[in-house]
Parts: C-alpha cells; sequence; structure tokens
C-alpha cells in the first residue's frame, strides 16, 4: 500500500486544517456538546511478536470494556512487523470481535512509529494507547474514564515501582530524566509511559507533529493541556522479552535530548571560551617565564596532552554536530514514518453494542 499516513484515508481527519487555529475551531468535544450518540473511546495497541501473551491480553481487556456500556469503543491493534504469528492471532481475533481494528505495517518500524500509526488511525473522543504485554493493567482505563469525564485532557499512568527492571536501569532511567529536564524546554514527568488517556483535542495536537524522529514521551508532554496523574504497580511482562534492549534504551535517550533541547549545541561555545582562555593564560605565562628566567627545555609530555585534550573534545563537537545534522537530514528526506501493508476496520453496521 503506497499511503504512509493512515489519517488520510480517515474521512473525519481529512477535515484536518493546517492551522493550530483552525483545527481548534472543527474540534468538538463531546464531554461538552450533546451529539446523541454514545462517546468513543479508542485503544491503541502496538503488538510486536505478542502472540504468546494475546489471548491473555483480550480475556483481561474485555470485561474491563464491558464496564463502560455508556461508551462506544474501538481496540486498534497494530502490527509491527512481526516475526511470529502476531498477525494471525490479531486476525483471529478482529474475526469474533468487530471492535479490533487492525492494521499491519510493511516491517519493524519502533514502538514510537507503530504508536504514531495507531494514534493518526484514531478518531475517537478519548484515545488510550496502551501495551500488549499485559504490564498496563487494562483496569485502570475505568479510573482514567472517570478523571476524564471529570475534565481532564491527559490522564497519565505513573509507575508506583519499577520491579520490571534492574537496579543499574533504574538509576540510569532516573538520570535520564534528570538531564533531559534540564536541557529540555518541556519537562517529562518520571515514570510515565505512554500508558495514558489522551482527549480527541490532545490527539489532533500530536497529529500535527508530524516529526521523523519519534520522541512519544516528549511530543506528550510538548502539547501540554490539563493533565492529571494517576498511579499504578508495573506488573512483569507474561510472556516474551521486552524489545528494548540497552542499545534501544540509549538511541530513544538521544532522541529525548537531541530532538528536544539544542543546549547541546552550544555547550561547546561555553567549552571553546573556556579551552582557549585556558590557553591564553598558559601563553603568557610561557611568554613570562621566558623572559624572567630564559628558555627551558619545552615540555613534550604537555604539548602531546593538550593536543590530545583539544583532538577528543573537537570530536565530540563534532559528534554532537553530527547527532543534529543527521537528524535534519532525515526530516529533509520526508520519507514516512510507517507503511501499511494491510488494514482491516469492520463497517459500523458489523459493530454491535458491547
Ligand atoms: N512494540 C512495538 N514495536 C517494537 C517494540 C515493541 O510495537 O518495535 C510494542 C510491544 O509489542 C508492546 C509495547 O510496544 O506492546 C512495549 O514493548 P516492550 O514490552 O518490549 O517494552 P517495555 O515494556 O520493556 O518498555
Ligand atoms: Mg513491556
Amino acid at each position: 500500500m503506497a499511503c504512509s499516513r493512515l489519517r488520510q484515508r480517515c474521512d473525519e481527519q481529512q477535515t484536518r486544517s493546517d492551522t493550530p487555529m483552525a483545527a481548534a475551531a472543527n474540534i468538538h468535544n463531546t464531554r461538552h456538546t450533546t451529539t446523541g450518540q454514545r462517546p468513543r473511546l479508542t485503544l491503541v495497541v502496538p503488538c510486536y511478536n505478542e502472540a504468546l501473551g494475546l489471548a491473555a491480553f483480550f480475556d483481561r481487556l474485555t470485561p474491563v470494556l464491558a464496564q463502560l456500556p455508556d461508551y462506544a469503543h474501538e481496540i486498534i491493534c497494530i502490527d509491527d512487523g512481526s516475526t511470529d504469528d502476531t498477525y494471525a492471532q490479531l486476525e483471529w481475533h478482529a474475526q469474533r470481535n468487530p471492535h479490533i481494528t487492525l492494521v499491519e505495517l510493511s516491517r519493524n518500524f519502533g514502538k514510537e512509529n507503530a504508536l504514531t500509526a495507531g494514534l493518526d488511525l484514531a478518531d475517537g473522543d478519548a484515545v488510550i494507547p496502551i501495551d500488549a504485554d499485559l504490564q498496563h493493567p487494562p483496569e485502570l482505563i475505568l479510573d482514567m474514564v472517570k478523571l476524564w469525564e471529570q475534565g481532564a485532557d491527559m490522564v497519565l499512568a505513573k509507575r508506583k515501582t519499577r520491579n520490571d527492571t534492574g537496579k543499574l536501569q533504574r538509576w540510569l532511567t532516573q538520570g535520564f530524566y534528570r538531564l533531559h529536564n534540564q536541557l529540555a524546554e518541556c519537562h517529562i514527568p518520571a515514570d510515565v509511559g505512554d500508558f495514558r488517556l489522551m482527549d480527541r483535542q490532545v490527539v489532533h495536537s500530536l497529529q500535527q507533529l508530524t516529526e521523523r524522529t519519534r520522541f512519544m514521551k516528549g511530543l506528550y508532554a510538548w502539547v501540554g493541556y490539563k493533565q492529571v496523574t494517576i498511579e499504578f504497580d508495573v506488573e512483569p511482562r507474561r510472556h516474551g522479552q521486552s524489545s528494548f534492549n540497552a542499545r534501544k534504551l540509549f538511541q530513544l535517550a538521544l532522541d529525548g535530548i537531541v530532538g528536544f533541547s539544542t543546549v547541546p549545541l552550544y555547550v561547546w561555545v561555553g567549552f571553546g571560551t573556556v579551552i582557549a582562555a585556558l590557553a591564553l593564560l598558559y601563553g603568557l605565562w610561557i611568554v613570562l617565564s621566558t623572559l624572567l628566567f630564559g628558555i627551558s627545555v619545552p615540555g613534550y609530555a604537555s604539548i602531546l596532552t593538550a593536543v590530545l585534550f583539544l583532538g577528543g573534545i573537537q570530536l565530540i563537537g563534532i559528534g554532537v554536530l553530527g547527532q543534529y545534522i543527521g537528524r535534519t537530514y532525515k526530516e529533509t528526506k520526508k520519507r514516512p514514518i510507517y507503511l501499511v501493508r494491510r488494514l482491516h476496520r469492520h463497517t459500523p453496521s458489523e459493530i454491535t453494542t458491547p
């Protein structure tokens, strides 16, 4: 399928406007208007090699959604290029549950992009991204919906405990949050991931952020809106392993900092100034000491140290520049963030009440 952004296929979203002001004018918040229809809740579930756990996921999710009879709901499952039979499993569930919309991406694009695909298609009044591995307890959806009904635009689910990760990872994660929040203009709350409820207006805003390097936590923070936090205990993964190894986590952290702050670029101005000032003072000292004490044997070690130190500093500076130039290059190519191989959505007549 040649299309890239699912939103282009959504009739309702074809009315999207280019300016934030015009987009805001298009939004009818069902919490405040009576359309006569049930409000719609959309779940977005990115799935990558989750075949073993999908049955348990739907078994736990279905009774939760049944407790929200006043809502129409849709479960958008995105198969992010799985290599196991995740797609076949999802298809099996979709044949039995008309609320399931199935999207298959053409390959593995990564969680951030798979989520973007789901959010592009999501047109509910409230949208909830949730992981398929049951680390996000579906029961929390009920509390989220309550808080949304009370007026929150975004309900964040904050991990109370982090039993799913080791001590070193927890320590590095805390360090990342601190560094990010020092450098970036928008603060990301610690221990809050993608599991959250977003009002339609928030999702519309996210859909306008078309950058190619996706760091969703940063994008959620950037759009702002009225946020409320609730806490939950993260559960251990039921089946399989996390797809986020150390390299991927480091890449994500780098995307978070480079994508939301230009401070690393400016830091080199400060470094360069300090080093140049020190070099000038050292030069003055050499001139003075030569005048006062005569020429001494030049220090081979100090020259080598200075050359290596400056070389190292310059390489780091070039590396930081490279991070930004690489991302600019990616943006200018304007490649789609994901490609869709298949999309199956039930027609309204197929969807009966839960
Ligand atoms: N996921 C995805 N694409 C990927 C990696 C992960 O869609 O390339 C999905 C995965 O199936 C799960 C969610 O993203 O539903 C979270 O992934 P995972 O459990 O591996 O991450 P963690 O919980 O360790 O952050
Ligand atoms: Mg997980």
